[in-house]
């Protein structure tokens, strides 16, 4: 039987700032077969774009990120907040939802013409998805797909990944 992922996906209004519903995911990792499902629906989207590798920003892009890369049998590259990885480093910055932020990513994580997935949990503004696909790009990747479980449309993320094939598991 399919499950349905919004099950496990909660509401919190006002967080982090007033005005905002965040979508928490974490009742979805924590439950065995909505995790499962989720990582395995990923994977099915993913493997006929032949990623060499995931990319996925903390923390929640490493929580669904590692176990994709593992499921497709890809590796994994991480891309962080300033000043976490320790080697040399390309940064994107861009806006949020609510703010800015910046990620950044080893300039030897990606080698020339890599297959690369962008992933991340949820699809908002798709400033974020944006500033990963740009990182991706400008250390000589090929972007083969950009996939999110969760996806509020009414904020309209996808027109910032126009060109790019797209894919959300649920979308609001
Ligand atoms: P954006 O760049 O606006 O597409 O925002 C995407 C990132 O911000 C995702 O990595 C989410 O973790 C987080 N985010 C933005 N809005 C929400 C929301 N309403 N609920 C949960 N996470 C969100």
């Amino acid at each position: 039987m399919t499950l349905d992922l919004r099950d496990r996906i909660r509401d919190v209004p006002d967080f982090p700032t007033p005005g905002i519903v965040f979508k928490d995911l974490m009742p979805l990792i924590a439950d065995p077969e909505y995790y499962a499902q989720t990582i395995h629906d990923l994977a099915d989207w993913c493997r006929p774009r032949e990623p060499d590798l995931i990319l996925g920003a903390e923390a929640r892009g490493f929580i669904f990120g590692g176990a994709l890369a593992y499921a497709l049998g890809a590796g994994f590259i991480a891309a962080r907040k300033p000043g976490k990885l320790p080697r040399e480093t390309v940064e994107a910055t861009y806006a949020l939802e609510y703010g800015t932020d910046s990620l950044q990513v080893h300039r030897d994580a990606v080698s020339p013409g890599a297959r690369v997935i962008v992933l991340d949990d949820v699809l908002a503004t798709g400033g974020t998805a944006r500033a990963k696909v740009e990182l991706v790009e400008e250390l000589g990747g090929v972007v083969s797909g950009v996939v999110f479980v969760l996806e509020l449309t009414f904020l309209g993320g996808r027109d910032r990944l126009t060109g790019y094939d797209v894919h959300s598991l649920v979308q609001y």
